[in-house]
């Protein structure tokens, strides 16, 4: 199987959207911002054995590759609409290919992306880029620049439980339903995509979670001038991993791990009731954890004891 068989096969699909005038095939896709919106781009690379296990399932690491991209999407408050995907194989095996691409393609699906282009190469490990490209009302942003002190911090879902499945994907996964649905929160992480595009115009500020919460709430504080108080007792953990792991453990996850992919935003406290029912109306679990204050930083609380954390997340070098 050639390259141009391959793409071919496994990555071209007859364009169902009209904004696509074109696709996969020419050197270049030409596409159809809507009338007076504004594009947003993020890409994410994904390398085998940095960002997920080796062995993986072929249609997890699609459908990842296409999630991670999705919760950036959402951080904006963006509509996702088109993607470009370059992969790079040791070996180009059809199972491979074949569980990638249907992985890939219910995330994309999901969410009415198309894939529009791409670059496919041999190299010594598989690599995974996806670039989603979105549009957005120019003043709907949100941008991790903008709380101020005084406003309430908020968190979409759970927790922590990627970081926990990834650890029990690593020790072998024990089969129980909670070790499978710790586990799937990596594999298939499912971001708040139509929430973020709900509660962007209410919101101040926003980031997803992709390396932890201190460290990209951190980000958040520190691009937006403020310190952030995390209530600790108050962070939303899912029953599986307070099941799954002693409290301290389960806790260590919720601060410090990553690839949760879901949202940290600021709001004035006075839109809880707002954001709330907005929640409500898309089934987003959505948790007040904190506040804004002066200062910088992060804050930790637990009844009575502060701690400044400084955990720094995943760092690549
Ligand atoms: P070029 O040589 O002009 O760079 P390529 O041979 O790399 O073009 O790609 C041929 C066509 O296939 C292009 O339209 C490109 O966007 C698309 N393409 C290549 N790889 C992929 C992929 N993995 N997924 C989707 N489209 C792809
Ligand atoms: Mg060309």
């Amino acid at each position: 199987m050639n390259e141009f068989e391959l793409i071919r096969r496994y990555f071209t699909r007859r364009a169902k959207d009209d904004a696509v005038l074109i696709g996969v095939g020419d050197d270049g896709a030409m596409l159809s911002p809507a009338p007076g919106r504004e594009l947003v781009t993020v890409i994410d690379t994904l390398v085998a054995g940095v960002h997920y296990p080796v062995d993986l399932p072929a249609a997890d690491a699609g459908f990842r590759a296409v999630a991670v991209n999705l919760s950036d999407i959402a951080a904006m408050g963006a509509t996702p609409r088109w993607m470009t995907l370059a992969l790079t194989l040791p070996a180009a095996s059809r199972e491979w290919l074949s569980d990638f691409s249907s992985g890939l393609f219910e995330a994309a699906d999901a969410h009415g992306v198309s894939l529009v282009g791409g670059d496919t190469t041999r190299g010594s490990a598989t690599v995974i880029t996806v670039q989603i490209i979105g549009d957005i009302c120019r003043d709907a942003a949100m941008q991790r620049s903008g709380a101020r002190p005084g406003e309430a911090i908020f968190l979409t879902g759970t927790v922590g439980d990627a970081a926990a499945g990834l650890e029990l994907l690593g020790s072998g996964g024990a089969a129980t339903p909670r070790a499978d649905y710790l586990i799937r929160r990596f594999a298939r992480p499912e971001p708040p995509v139509e929430f973020g595009r709900a509660i962007a115009p209410r919101a101040s500020a926003a980031i997803d979670l992709s390396d932890g919460l201190v460290a990209d709430l951190g980000r958040l504080a520190a691009a937006s001038g403020v310190r952030a108080r995390l209530d600790v007792p108050s962070l939303p953990l899912s029953p599986q991993i307070r099941q799954q792991f002693e409290a301290g453990k389960a806790e260590a996850f919720a601060l410090g791990g990553g690839d949760d992919y879901e949202l940290c935003f600021v709001a004035p406290a006075d839109r809880e009731d707002e954001i709330m029912s907005t929640a409500r109306s898309l089934a987003t679990t959505v948790t007040r954890v904190g506040a804004t204050e002066t200062g910088s930083g992060i804050l930790c609380v637990d009844g009575h004891d502060a701690v400044e954390a400084a955990a720094p997340g995943y760092r690549h070098f």
